[in-house]
């Protein structure tokens, strides 16, 4: 018997699976010092001076925090060149990926977007009632902008972009983007998902700069759950349009930008000299699993992420679940491939030899 009368988008809404954590496997599987390359997470405890924010700003925590996080959207809009109404905040940038839906999308509207990509998408745009229009990938695993401009029809209220993909890996060109905003009604809202745009090439263009000037309804969402490593305080932001961030701002769950996740990305903000240096470390790790799996003999795609992509295709459940027993926890998305987060270089070494044993 079901209690109330739940909204039927929601009665046949399946749960966000989030990635295992290390203790899980160890419970499930026996597994000692399991370690998790499943989220996409900083393997560093964060700065110093982070948790020393962390620890002066819970003294605070009897009050409310500011509701518009006011400071940090102008420390955002300093930092880009911006004006900080040009800046949206939320909880995390899944907060602002729901809060565009809830502003854009009404029952029935469909949602274009390439797939795979985040897990989330799906689940975002049958939470408000809206169809999930996707396309598939180009052989490469690129995003193949013909299907995505034919998918988009008079019904379509917003299209949904991450760059770099999750989990392929793969970034797109604000070139190509560019060029397929034009192809496109301009009352369509064009989401530019940049979680991993730290990790990026910058060669792949900047779509602030690139896109945002000549296309008002671009709004391009990032986070400071990757880079930044602050994944368990959920902060994200987007850029935009004043009149898309004023929208945005009306569906900001009061104070959902908690008082200790303000001062944190605030400290983290300040010390990006450190920040740039633990980047540049991952990117560097990166490309050293990059290159020991390709001499394993093992496909990947090229990845502008912090986490590799293994198309293993039949093979992926197999091996994932092999991985796992053995205390490497990935992500395995059946029939496709695993994604494997970057971590410590010791980490990656036991995800290498790990992988090579059970494969
Ligand atoms: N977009 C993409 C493409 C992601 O992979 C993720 C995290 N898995 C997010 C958005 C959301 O991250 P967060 O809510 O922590 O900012």
């Amino acid at each position: 018997m079901t209690i109330g009368k739940p909204r039927n988008t929601v009665i046949g809404l399946p749960s966000y699976k989030p990635g295992k954590s290390a203790g899980q496997a160890e419970v499930e599987h026996g597994a000692v010092d399991a370690i998790k390359l499943a989220s996409n997470e900083s393997p560093l405890v964060p700065l110093a001076s982070v948790q020393a924010a962390i620890v002066a700003a819970s003294t605070g925590v009897n009050r409310y925090p500011d509701h518009g996080a006011v400071a940090l959207r102008e420390r955002l809009a300093h930092k880009l060149g911006l004006n900080a109404n040009q800046i949206g905040v939320g909880a995390g940038s899944s907060g602002l990926l729901q809060q565009v839906l809830l502003c854009y999308v009404d029952a029935g509207d469909e949602v274009v977007y390439p797939w795979r990509s985040f897990e989330a998408y799906p689940i975002l745009v049958q939470m408000v009632g809206g169809v999930s229009v996707t396309t598939p990938l180009n052989d490469d695993l690129s995003v193949d902008f013909v299907a995505l401009t034919a998918a988009v029809t008079p019904a379509t209220k917003v299209v949904f972009l991450a760059t770099p993909n999750n989990p392929t890996g793969i970034s797109e060109s604000t070139a190509d983007i560019a060029a397929f905003v034009q192809s496109i009604p301009d009352d369509v809202i064009v989401l530019v998902d940049e979680a991993y745009r730290e990790f990026n090439d910058p060669a792949a263009g900047d779509p602030v700069v690139d896109l945002l000037p000549r296309f008002r309804n671009v709004v391009v969402t990032r986070t400071m759950s990757k880079a930044h490593g602050l994944a368990g305080l959920r902060v994200g932001y987007a850029v935009g349009d004043p009149e898309i961030i004023t929208t945005l701002d009306k569906t900001l769950m009061m104070f959902s930008v908690n008082l200790v996740a303000q001062a944190a990305a605030l400290a983290v903000l300040g010390a990006q000299d450190e920040v740039d240096k633990r980047v540049a470390d991952i990117v560097a790790e990166r490309d050293r699993v990059s290159v020991a799996l390709s001499e394993l003999g093992v496909r990947t795609t090229k990845t502008d992420a912090n986490f590799v992509y293994l198309p293993l295709g039949e093979d992926t459940e197999r091996i994932g679940l092999a991985l796992e027993i053995k205390g490497v926890v990935t992500r395995a998305f059946a029939g496709d491939g695993i994604r494997v987060t970057i971590g410590t270089a010791a980490e990656n070494d036991r995800f290498l030899a790990t992988f090579e044993e059970v494969r």
